[in-house]
Formats: structure tokens, C-alpha cells, sequence
């Protein structure tokens, strides 16, 4: 009797370690102790030999055993069922997902709007116009007009459905616009693309981007525009460049000057990026024409001003050391991925 105890226990802590992650294993479980030459089976056989008066003891002991037996087949059975979903389910919820690549802003973009948040911070307001401009907006305002030699200076891209129709050369368009409404002080900053018939090369575009600015109040003065500039210039490209303003002709403003600043590249001894000179010219501007306040019913005796213009492109080619403009629009991954950390 006590051996055949035994031997329950013994098969009952068997079962109870039984693992299996597999239903062939479960089907292995379901064979050795269940099946017609089982184990339980085996057992069950053993009450022949129990005395009369423990048959009904032990008939219980072996009813539970069974059912233990039972129980721990079912049980694998639904464990083994689910693990075998998961595995058909790829989809694991609990792993960290794929990561995308990190695009970049482009240098143009990033150039930008530095410019402009430099400006913000003097109190210049964005304005932005029409790519798509009328003769006047882009020349006749701006001092310029029919059979005016200086409109050979700017190659310009006429609409041949309607001959006063343009791609604007240069966003003092903008300017034109903005003065228009009659809302007085401007202070102004107009980035964007403009459009002139060139040549591309490493140096030259069919198309680039601008930023323009204007200041109209009363007692504006050149002092006013040289500061402005400094500063700017300071803030882009740091507290050691130096500044230097050359005479110059625009016909929108009176007088005029290009600024250049001391070459990054050599500090001012002399390279192949300045030409030897220890300077690179960075921007035109100048006062406004009194003849533009007129043209735009502004009073040019009340009022003055001054206007600047700069290209994005040759900022931006000065701050990253980029000697082709033509890879600004060549959409080459490896140039502009590398831009990924100046964001
Ligand atoms: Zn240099």
C-alpha cells in the first residue's frame, strides 16, 4: 500500500513540473500519463490489489489523481495554444520601433531664417509678395523706368502671354507693396525666390533667394542704416568681423553702397575666396530714393529711409564654406544630409 502511495506522489510532483511550449510535447504528456497505456491508467489498475476495507480510500486518492492528471493536460493545452499565437503574430508590440531617417532643414532655409530672427529682434516684421509681379512693382516704382539702362542690369523673365508680366528680379517688389498701404513707419524684412535670365554656374542661378529690408520714419539716417547692419553682421557671423561700406549705384536709393565684411575664410590676409583683397562683399543698400517715396505716395519730405538687399545664397556659401551655388538646387542627399545637425 505505502509503495503504491509513493508512487502516486512521485508521479504527481512529476506532473506538476511538467512544462511544454510545444503541442507536440502536450500530445507527449497526453500519451505517458493519460493515454489507454498511460500511467494513470497504470495506476488505476493497482485497486485490485487494495484491501476491501481501503478500497474506498484509495478509490478517492486515485479520482483526484486522475483529475490532477487531467487538470495539467488542459492546462498545457491552452498555454501551448497561445504561445503559438504569438509566434504566428510577428507583430511584437513590446519591441522599440525602426527609426526613420532624420531629414535636415536646407542650408538655404536655415540661412534664412537666421537672417530673419536677427531682424525680428530690431522690431523688422516679415512681408512677402507675389512671385509673379507687374512691371511697375518690380521696376517703375523702384525708379526704374521704361528704356532705363539700369533694367539691363537685372536680366529679367517676361510672361509671353502678357509682356507686363514678370518674374519678380528681386523682392523690392515687396517693398513697393508694402509702402503702398500708407502705413507709416515700415519696418520691413522680404525674403524670397527671385528670377533672372543667367547663366547657372558655380556663382550664378537662373533663380535665388533674397532678403530685402526697408526702414521708413521720420529722421531716418545713414548712421541708422550702418548700425542696423553692423549688427547684423555681428550676429551672423560673430563680434570679430569687421565692416567696410564702398560707394556705389543703385537707382532705388541715394546714395548707395555694397558692404563687404573681412573674408572668414583667411581674416582679412588674403585668399582665393576674396580675391586676395581681405574683404567679401556681402550687400547692397542705401537710402531711399526720394523719387520711390513719391511713386508710392509716401511724403519724401517728411519721410526718410534706407533699404538693404542681400542674397541667401552667397550668406549662406560665406557660412558653410560652400564654393557651388549649383548645389543648393541639386537635390544631392549626401550634400544636404549634411546639414542633419544644424538643426
Ligand atoms: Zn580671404
Amino acid at each position: 500500500m505505502e509503495q503504491l502511495l509513493q508512487t502516486i506522489e512521485k508521479l504527481k510532483a512529476e506532473i506538476k513540473e511538467f512544462a511544454a511550449n510545444k503541442s507536440e510535447e502536450v500530445e507527449a504528456f497526453r500519451i505517458k500519463y493519460l493515454g489507454t497505456k498511460g500511467l494513470v491508467k497504470e495506476v488505476m489498475g493497482e485497486m485490485k490489489n487494495v484491501a476491501v476495507d481501503k478500497k474506498r480510500e484509495f478509490g478517492q486518492l486515485l479520482n483526484e489523481f486522475k483529475l490532477f492528471a487531467e487538470a495539467k493536460y488542459e492546462a498545457l493545452k491552452q498555454s501551448t495554444t497561445s504561445n503559438q499565437q504569438s509566434v504566428d503574430n510577428t507583430l511584437d508590440l513590446s519591441l522599440p520601433g525602426d527609426d526613420l531617417p532624420l531629414g535636415s532643414r536646407h542650408p538655404i532655409s536655415l540661412v534664412r531664417n537666421q537672417i530673419i530672427s536677427i531682424f525680428q529682434r530690431l522690431g523688422f516684421a516679415v512681408a512677402e509678395g507675389p512671385e509673379i509681379e507687374d512691371d511697375w512693382h518690380n521696376f517703375t516704382a523702384l525708379n526704374l523706368p521704361e528704356n532705363h539702362p539700369a533694367r539691363d542690369m537685372q536680366d529679367t523673365f517676361y510672361i509671353s502671354q502678357n509682356p507686363d508680366w514678370l518674374l519678380r528680379t528681386h523682392t523690392s517688389s515687396v517693398q513697393v507693396r508694402e509702402m503702398q498701404k500708407g502705413k507709416l513707419p515700415i519696418r520691413i524684412i522680404c525674403p524670397g525666390r527671385v528670377y533672372r535670365n543667367e547663366t547657372i554656374s558655380a556663382r550664378a542661378h537662373c533663380f535665388f533667394h533674397q532678403v530685402e529690408g526697408l526702414y521708413i520714419a521720420e529722421n531716418v539716417s545713414f548712421a541708422d542704416l550702418k548700425q542696423t547692419l553692423y549688427f547684423f553682421v555681428q550676429e551672423m557671423f560673430g563680434k570679430d568681423v569687421k565692416v567696410r561700406f564702398r560707394p556705389s549705384y543703385f537707382p532705388f536709393t541715394e546714395p548707395s553702397a555694397e558692404m563687404d565684411i573681412s573674408c572668414l575664410i583667411c581674416g582679412g590676409e588674403g585668399c582665393n575666396v576674396c580675391k586676395k583683397t581681405g574683404w567679401v562683399e556681402i550687400l547692397g543698400c542705401g537710402m531711399v530714393h526720394p523719387n520711390l517715396l513719391d511713386n508710392c505716395g509716401i511724403d519724401s519730405n517728411k519721410y526718410t529711409g534706407f533699404a538693404f538687399g542681400m542674397g541667401v545664397e552667397r550668406i549662406t556659401m560665406l557660412k558653410y564654406q560652400i564654393k557651388d551655388l549649383r548645389l543648393f538646387s541639386e537635390n544631392d542627399i549626401r550634400f544636404l544630409k549634411q546639414f542633419t545637425a544644424a538643426i
